[in-house]
Formats: C-alpha cells, sequence, structure tokens
C-alpha cells in the first residue's frame, strides 16, 4: 500500500478523527417532505467510526476497480445508467417527496445522469488515458517519456439538498470512471435519493464495493474529510472554508463548488420576449435554489420598462403547489426552511430599504414551505438580496445607463460562479466574454450545465476547480510521469566518478544545446 494510502486508514483513524465529536449514539434524521410538512423517514446518523469503516471497506476494493481499466468500469457505470432508466419514476417520487421539487424540475436528473455515464464512459481513454511525451531535449533523446494518470484511492463527495442525485452521484461518475472508490455524505434533508441509488448499485445491480453512502450533519461530513485523499464539496462558501480549513489538516486536497449570485444582463437590442421567459425560468426553476439561478437582472435603458412588464407578467402567472406525478406546477416548495428564512430576510431587506416587489413578495401559509415567485425593481447594490446568495424564486432587477454600467454591476460580486448575457448576437457574445464567471450563456440560461462538454467551475468565492470536460475527470487523479531508459550503457555520463574531462565535455554539450546563438554554441563566449 502507498504512503499517503496509509496515512488515511488504520491507526491514523483515531487521530484524524479527534477534531469530530462523537455523534449522539442512536441520533437519526428526521427527513420531511418541503410540500406538505409531513415526516416521511428517519435515518440514522453514521457516527466517525461507521464513517471510517466505510471509507475502509471500499479502499480495500479499489485496486481491483482501478485494474480493471476504463472499460471494465465502463461496464458497470453502463448497467447504473441502464437501473437508472429502468427506475425513473422511483427515483423521482423519492426525490420529489424529500425535495418539495415540482414534477419537471426532479425528472431532469436521470437523464442529466444517464448523459454524463455515457460521456465520460466514452471520453475518458482521450482524457485520462495514458500519454506519450516527446523529450524537449535531444539531451533526453534515450527517454521514453509517459504519464499516467491514477486515481485519487478513495474520493469523498459532500453535497448539497437541491439537487440530491446531479451534486452526488453528477461526482461521483467520473470518480468512478476515473478509478476510485467514493463515499458520499448526501445533505441531511436530503439523504433519501442517493441511499437508493447505492443501494440498488448493490443489491440490483451487484455492482463491486467501491460505492457507499454515509448519512450525518456537517460532523458526519467532517469525519469524511478526515478518511479520504480527495475531496468533492458542493454547498455554500460558509461551509466550503470550513471544509477546505479541514482537509488542511490532513493536505487533504479539494474540489469546492460554491455559491453565485448570477448577473443577467439584457441590451436593449436583445428579443425582449426571449430575455423575460428565459428570466421567469432561470431565476423561478427549482424555487430558485439553483447555484445558476438568475439572481440579478441588468437592463439597458431603452428596454427597462418593456422587459420588466414582460418578466413580471411571467412570473405573475406561474403555478405553484405540490403537481404529484402531474406536471401541472411550476414552483415547488422550498427544501429547506434555513433558506426560506434567508430569502424572506433579503426580500423584507429590500423592502425595507426602497426596493418595490411587482410580483409576490412573501412566504406562503402552509402546509408545505413555499415562497411566492417574486420580481423586485427599485433595488441596488446595498441591498443583501443583490449582494449575497439569496437561493429562493427571487429576482432583483435594476436599470443600467448601457453595457457598460451592465458590466460594471454585474462584476461588481464576491462570486463568479455564472452569468447570462441577451441581446443582438455579436454585441452579446463580446459583452459575455467581458462577464467575470466561469460559464457565460449568450442569449439562454442554465445551459451551460448540460454543454458536459465544457468545464464549469466558480471563480473567486464560488469555488475552486471544475465539473464537466476533461478537467472533470482528470481532478480525481493524480499524474504518474514514466522515465523510460531506451538504451544506456553500465553508467550514464553524468554519473560517479566524476572527472575534469568528462565534465567538461558535458557541459560543452549542454552549452551547445541550451545557446541559442552561434557564437555560444562553439562556445567563444561567456
Ligand atoms: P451547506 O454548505 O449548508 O451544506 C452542504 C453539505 O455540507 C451538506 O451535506 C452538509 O451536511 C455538509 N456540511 C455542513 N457542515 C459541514 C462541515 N463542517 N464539514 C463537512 N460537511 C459539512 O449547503 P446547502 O445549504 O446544502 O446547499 C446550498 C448551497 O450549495 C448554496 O450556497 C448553493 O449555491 C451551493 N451549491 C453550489 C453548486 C455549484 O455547483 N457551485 C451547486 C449546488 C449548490
Amino acid at each position: 500500500m502507498e504512503s499517503g494510502t496509509a496515512e488515511k486508514s488504520g491507526e491514523a483513524t483515531g487521530a484524524s478523527n479527534g477534531a469530530a465529536r462523537a455523534a449522539e449514539p442512536d441520533a437519526a434524521i428526521e427527513v420531511h417532505n418541503p410540500a406538505t410538512g409531513g415526516l416521511i423517514a428517519t435515518v440514522p446518523v453514521d457516527s466517525p467510526e461507521k464513517v471510517a469503516e466505510t471509507v475502509a471497506r471500499v479502499r480495500a476494493n479499489q485496486a481491483e476497480w482501478e485494474a480493471i481499466g476504463i472499460e471494465g468500469r465502463y461496464r458497470w457505470l453502463s448497467k447504473l445508467r441502464d437501473w437508472l432508466l429502468d427506475n425513473t419514476d422511483r427515483v423521482i417520487d423519492t426525490m420529489q417527496a424529500e425535495t418539495g421539487k415540482v414534477r419537471a424540475d426532479a425528472s431532469g436528473e436521470p437523464v442529466y445522469l444517464a448523459d454524463l455515464i455515457n460521456f465520460y464512459g466514452s471520453k475518458a481513454a482521450q482524457f485520462i488515458g495514458e500519454e506519450a511525451v516527446r523529450p524537449h531535449t535531444p539531451l533526453l533523446a534515450a527517454k521514453k517519456l509517459r504519464v499516467q494518470y491514477r486515481p485519487h484511492p478513495v474520493v469523498g463527495i459532500i453535497s448539497p439538498w437541491n439537487f440530491p442525485l446531479i451534486l452526488a452521484l453528477g461526482d461521483a461518475i467520473p470518480a468512478m470512471q476515473a478509478g476510485a472508490a467514493v463515499v458520499v455524505k448526501p445533505s441531511e434533508f436530503t439523504p433519501l435519493g442517493l441511499a437508493e441509488v447505492v443501494k440498488a448499485w448493490k443489491e440490483e445491480i451487484g455492482g463491486p464495493d467501491v460505492f457507499d453512502c454515509v448519512q450525518g450533519i456537517g460532523e458526519t461530513g467532517g469525519a469524511l474529510v478526515d478518511e479520504v485523499d480527495f475531496v468533492q464539496f458542493t454547498g455554500s462558501d460558509r461551509t466550503g472554508r470550513k471544509v477546505m480549513a479541514r482537509a488542511a489538516e490532513t493536505l487533504t486536497p479539494v474540489s469546492l463548488e460554491l455559491g453565485g449570485k448570477d448577473p443577467m444582463i439584457v441590451l436593449a437590442d436583445a428579443d425582449l420576449d426571449r430575455a423575460a421567459n428565459a428570466a421567469a425560468w432561470g431565476g423561478m426553476m427549482n424555487s430558485g435554489q439553483i447555484c445558476m439561478s438568475v439572481e440579478r437582472i441588468y437592463v439597458e435603458e431603452p428596454a427597462y420598462d418593456s422587459f420588466v412588464a414582460k418578466l413580471t407578467a411571467a412570473v405573475a402567472e406561474l403555478r405553484q403547489g405540490a403537481d404529484g406525478k402531474g406536471f401541472g406546477k411550476e414552483v415547488g416548495a422550498m427544501t429547506s426552511p434555513n433558506q426560506t428564512a434567508i430569502v424572506e430576510d433579503h426580500v423584507s431587506d429590500a423592502l425595507a430599504s426602497g426596493g418595490k416587489a411587482l410580483t409576490g413578495g412573501k412566504r406562503v401559509p402552509g402546509p408545505g414551505d413555499y415562497f411566492e415567485p417574486t420580481v423586485l425593481v427599485d433595488v441596488d447594490h446595498s441591498m443583501k438580496v443583490m449582494r449575497d446568495e439569496t437561493f429562493g424564486p427571487v429576482v432583483g432587477v435594476m436599470k443600467v445607463r448601457d453595457a457598460e454600467e451592465a458590466l460594471q454591476l454585474a462584476n461588481d460580486s464576491r462570486y463568479g460562479l455564472s452569468g447570462s448575457v441577451f441581446g443582438e448576437k455579436e454585441r452579446a457574445e463580446r459583452v459575455a466574454r467581458r462577464v467575470e464567471c466561469g460559464a457565460v450563456n449568450v442569449n439562454d440560461v442554465l445551459v451551460n450545465y448540460a454543454a458536459m462538454d465544457v468545464p464549469m467551475g466558480g471563480w473567486k468565492q464560488s469555488g475552486i476547480g471544475y465539473r464537466h470536460g476533461e478537467p472533470g475527470i482528470k481532478k480525481y487523479c493524480r499524474t504518474e510521469s514514466v522515465v523510460i531508459t531506451r538504451f544506456g550503457g553500465k553508467r550514464e555520463a553524468t554519473w560517479f566518478p566524476y572527472t575534469k574531462t568528462r565534465r567538461g565535455m558535458i557541459d560543452r554539450i549542454a552549452q551547445a544545446f541550451n545557446a541559442r546563438d552561434l557564437k555560444r554554441r562553439l562556445g567563444l563566449r561567456g
């Protein structure tokens, strides 16, 4: 076993878990359906010892998983894809119950995951297959250079509640395709969907024992950080800081996908119907609980009145509530009560400081946890709703003089996850290229997440690292450079013993190869 692995297992467990308080015996998470408030399940909390045991168990099977190669792993992941496609309704039912999403918002998860399995299955050889590299100098002509990509043995994934499968399994898929074993700690608000997939992997698919989950709150997440070799965290920047600090104790690398405050810029020459419909969908889909939700909108003056009228009309007619299997509603519940409190705080802060709600603006009386789809105007950057992540069905709209002012305000944020620009194609593209964020859409919203061909990662306090594309699988690997001697005698000229003649000859050859002018090449200068 390699030394990095040994440090993370066995006797190190006690020391590294010292920071984590043992979970209460018999502690359990109560899972409620946010659409009704009803209790739907009770899930036991895993102790730090159970986390360590789980990691050690999958670690023991990882070498075999790595050894079956890219194609072998794709065969297993294809079985998972087929299971997801065959059990879509079952998976969506569970997820809908624990999140309070409307059916349409829940239904996108299994198909995205099937697409992701196919994407990385077909691209893995290109992205992480062995590379042959030509030496940069003839002095290394006797060497063959290769780079192999070897997985971090165990990847720990800590995920949020807004997309319980996409943001857990969606990271497990590239990690497993890369050859890592994976342990996921789902959000305590939404532990059921992922647990169902893990159970199916074990019992219905019969997959190798390299994929598991542990349940609990932050403490369980912290214990997982202590045990694994790489941490993939998705959640708030507040928790991201804690995860990174904890990982620093064991020098464990992290990838952080954090919050956003995505701007949308509407130029005067935009198709205003398309822009307004996009803002309504991009701001209200999943009740605005998307890291890339449209949260703030800057509209060039000539288009402002018309855009605001169209947006308000589009948002006002959205149907809110629980739609079961029926696709009859557009806006579902708030999944976490903590988040509803934040949304309420941002909206009341804006209203108290001169902002105006053209539609919505308040919590909906129960049962269930709902906040009205809300359009705010007369807002500015002194207000929380334009600066901090709201993560609810709320957009703030500001009138701007021109594209320059829009860009200045769009970039005036500690976040930089993604954004969008609407306008005449070429002008909108020019403006989009100046938005400071990891992914920008021209005349569309949110669609960059489906474009898994290109990487996506947050700038500024929106994260460290990437999902999707080549970096989205390479991050789960360590490079191992292999330098192979093709031919050579009993000793190299640079080895012992040193002699004046041999050393002089080496220096002259090195000088000749490194010099870029003839005099130096011939040793006539310096
Ligand atoms: P959160 O930060 O509260 O929790 C995320 C996860 O971290 C949960 O599983 C939680 O139990 C765990 N956790 C909490 N404290 C911990 C600790 N000290 N150590 C280890 N783990 C700990 O986030 P949330 O409320 O579940 O999710 C909403 C946030 O996620 C928003 O900020 C949103 O923008 C962000 N998000 C980002 C992306 C992205 O791709 N950038 C995607 C979705 C959501």
